[in-house]
């Protein structure tokens, strides 16, 4: 490798994903660098919005069963599309609520705490909304946080350490979530271990899958994994706001969900509107009501192109970039004070970068002044995620270099050192 500018060239020249670039609105002037918080909108998303904007106009009420797009089974047909993302079946994923709700919906169904099993066990570098749920289940069934909630401690500050987290699944544990890609650090955890370990101690194990779907593939099916929720505006570009996703492996299809709404009923019964639930035989029966049409709509569209590419192309891609902006930050001599606190092994890092440093903000809006859009997190972290669908290897190329003349020249001084709402 060598840090040129034809070297990032040349290997854009040979990337098959390549083509898909121009599948994106990308704005010339910039290089966006933050899709694992808000992925950009392909040309393919704004048609089938467009499209179902069209079924409405021209079906009116029948748009339920007819047009494009029947919006009646839309929730289970864009599941059936994320399925392959995830290694499920289509039966076990629907698109449905956010990330948020699906959590609530199934520690409603899967946290049945007994007097000897109680325990939930989290982490506590989650994203905040996942321990404001837990703590919402909690206080339902009356029992203390303190008592209830057994957070995995980090040691240091930024991944987890799996052998910690086994050793915390004792018999009082009843329920175990956990984050697939640790939102700031983007550390990757072996879904596959943790599900073995919490199933011979005889614990539910479920997944934020916020941070890897659309970036890395999984096998949920085949390891066992219980359940799985996430959103879908992040690495699916499916639009701010856009429908979030379920799994809930069919072993455990003949439950009755812990939420209940007409829209999980049989679908040849939900119009009888008896007043008695008669749950559908797959996933469907853990959505509650009327599914939010116009933000699924997008994802018909962005869905496609992963079809299309397939996740494992799309897996490969999203390592090659992050490994040579890893390998340009190491190898420049002006970005050598940042610490890089992503792992560095490629089945123990997701698809973004974490890189601290005290003036984090700064040289967050250092780069926004160059056009280069990246993620801050606070208080010191700069997240960089270049997207295997829209990036290349030259928007690496010039992060980096953007990034070094602002550390050599210093430039981040003059910018204020403020939080932005969503900075
Ligand atoms: C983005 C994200 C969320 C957001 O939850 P919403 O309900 O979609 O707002 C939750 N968890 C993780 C890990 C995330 O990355």
């Amino acid at each position: 490798m060598d840090t040129s500018k034809q070297y990032a060239a040349r290997l854009d020249a040979t990337d098959a994903l390549a083509p898909y670039q121009k599948e994106f609105y990308l704005n010339k002037d910039t290089i966006y660098m933050d899709g694992n918080s808000l992925g950009l909108l392909s040309k393919r998303a704004e048609q089938t919005v467009l499209q179902v904007l069209e079924d409405w106009k021209t079906y009116g009420i029948d748009g339920w069963t007819d047009g494009q797009y029947p919006w009646f089974t839309l929730s289970e047909k864009l599941g059936s599309s994320m399925a392959p993302l995830i290694g499920a079946s289509a039966e076990e994923v629907l698109a449905m609520g956010s990330t948020t709700i699906n959590l609530h919906q199934l520690l409603a169904t899967f946290y049945q705490p007994t007097a000897d099993r109680y325990v939930i066990v989290s982490e506590a570098l989650s994203f905040p909304t996942d321990l404001y749920a837990i703590h919402s289940h909690l206080d339902l069934h009356s029992i203390s946080h303190k008592e209830g909630l057994r957070l995995i401690e980090s040691q240091d500050g930024h991944t987890l350490s799996e052998e910690e987290i086994i050793a915390s699944f004792d018999n009082d544990v009843a329920v175990v979530i956990l984050s697939s890609v640790l939102y700031r650090s983007g550390q990757l955890l072996s879904l596959e271990r943790l599900t073995k370990a919490a199933h011979d101690k005889g614990i539910l194990i479920g997944f934020d899958l916020c941070h890897s779907i659309g970036s890395v593939p999984h096998q949920l099916k085949q390891w066992d994994v219980d359940f799985a929720f996430w959103c879908t505006y992040k690495h699916l570009n499916g639009g701010p706001g856009s429908v979030g996703g379920l799994f809930v492996h069919e072993k455990h299809h003949t439950a009755l969900p812990g939420l209940r709404g007409w829209f999980g009923s049989d679908k040849s019964k939900q119009f009888d509107m008896s007043p008695l639930f008669h749950k559908s035989a797959s996933v469907g029966s853990y959505q509650l009501g009327t599914p939010h049409l116009l933000s699924m709509a997008p994802l018909i569209g962005s869905l496609d192109m992963f079809t299309e590419v397939g996740i494992e192309a799309i897996r490969k891609k999203s390592l090659a970039l992050t490994h040579y902006l890893r390998y340009l930050l190491n190898q420049l001599p002006d970005t050598q004070s940042f610490t890089i606190s992503t792992p560095v092994h490629d089945k123990e890092r997701g698809g973004h970068l974490l890189l601290e440093h005290p003036e984090a903000a700064r040289i967050c809006k250092a780069l926004k002044s160059h056009g280069i859009i990246p993620d801050f997190r606070s208080p010191n972290g700069v997240r960089i995620a270049p997207v295997a669908l829209y990036n290349s290897f030259t928007d690496v190329y010039k992060t980096a270099q953007t990034l070094a003349a602002i550390m050599k020249n210093k430039t981040y001084i003059q910018f204020e050192n403020k939080r932005g709402v969503i900075a």
